[in-house]
C-alpha cells in the first residue's frame, strides 16, 4: 500500500527522528531498526484499521481515467486529528506523512519534545501538521481544540481510563479515539468499564496486529464517542491519574 516515494519520506523521518534522539532522549529505539519496526511501523499498523482503510491515503494518478470520472473522489476531506501525548513525534508524523490530505495537531506538556518534533517538522517539509504545548486537561477546556476532533491518537500514554479522560473530550460527537495496547490487558479493560459509560466511549472494534521477530503482536482498540463529553470532564491536571474513574 505504501509507494515507494513513501517509504522513503518515512526513512527521512527516521533518520531525522535519530539525529535528535541523540541529543535528547526521546525514545529509547535509538537504532535504525529499533526506529523503524518500534516508531514507524506500529504508527502506521493505524492505516489496516477500518476507519482509516476508507479514508484517501495518497491518491496515485489513475493511468486509465474513467470517461465519468467520481466528482467526489474523497470522501472524508480533510479530516482533523490529534495526537494526544505525541512525545518524540509518534505516531503523529509517519501518519501525517501517509495522509496528506488531512490535518494533523500533535499535543504534548513538554517544550522540548515539542520543540524537538517542530524541528523534525520544519526539516521534513510537512505541512499539515501543527504542535501545541500542554497539559490535555487545561487544552481540553479551550473551544479550539475541545470536542474539535474526527480522530484522536493515543500511543503509551496512560491506562485506558486514565486516558479516556482525557482524549474524550477532544473528539466531535461521532468521532473516534485510537489507543495503541499490548494484548494482555483484560484487567485495563475490566477497569475503564466506568469511564467508557461516564465519557459515552463505546468500544468498537479491536485490530491485532504483528511486528514481528521479538517485537510480537500488539494491538490497536477503537473507541467511538456516541454523546457530548460532560463539562465536569477532564477534570483538574493531574486528576485522572491520580484518582481514575473505576
Ligand atoms: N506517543 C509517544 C510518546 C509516549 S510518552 C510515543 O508513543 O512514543 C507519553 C507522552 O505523553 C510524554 O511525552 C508526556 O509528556 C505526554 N503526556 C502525558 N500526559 C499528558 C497530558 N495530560 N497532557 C499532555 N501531554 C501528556
Amino acid at each position: 500500500m505504501i509507494t515507494e516515494e513513501m517509504h522513503h519520506r518515512q526513512q527521512q523521518l527516521r533518520d531525522t527522528f535519530l539525529a535528535e534522539n541523540a541529543k535528547l532522549n526521546l525514545s529509547a529505539f535509538r537504532t535504525p531498526e529499533a526506529c523503524w519496526t518500534g516508531n514507524i511501523l506500529d504508527s502506521l499498523a493505524a492505516l489496516e484499521v477500518e476507519p482509516f482503510r476508507s479514508l484517501n491515503l495518497n491518491p496515485s494518478p489513475n493511468p486509465n481515467p474513467s470517461p465519468n470520472p467520481n466528482p467526489n473522489p474523497n470522501p472524508n476531506p480533510n479530516l482533523r486529528f490529534l495526537d494526544l501525548g505525541t512525545g518524540g513525534g509518534f505516531p503523529l508524523l509517519p501518519l501525517a506523512l501517509e495522509l496528506p490530505h488531512h490535518t494533523f495537531v500533535g499535543m504534548d506538556a513538554t517544550q522540548k519534545k515539542i520543540s524537538a518534533v517542530d524541528r523534525m517538522v520544519t526539516a521534513l517539509g510537512i505541512t499539515n501538521v501543527s504542535l501545541v504545548c500542554g497539559r490535555s486537561e487545561e487544552l481540553a477546556r479551550d473551544s479550539v481544540h475541545r470536542e474539535q476532533y474526527d480522530i484522536v491518537l493515543c500511543r503509551a500514554i496512560a491506562e485506558l481510563n486514565v486516558l479516556l479522560e482525557l482524549a474524550a473530550p477532544f473528539v466531535k460527537v461521532g468521532g473516534i479515539i485510537l489507543c495503541w495496547k499490548s494484548l494482555k490487558i483484560e484487567q485495563e479493560l475490566r477497569d475503564s468499564l466506568l469511564a467508557r459509560s461516564e465519557l459515552s466511549c463505546q468500544m468498537e472494534q479491536t485490530f491485532e496486529y504483528d511486528l514481528g521477530g521479538t517485537w510480537g503482536k500488539r494491538q490497536i482498540l477503537v473507541f467511538k464517542k456516541r454523546a457530548k463529553t460532560s463539562n465536569k470532564y477532564p477534570r483538574e491536571a493531574g486528576i485522572p491519574k491520580k484518582n481514575p474513574l473505576k
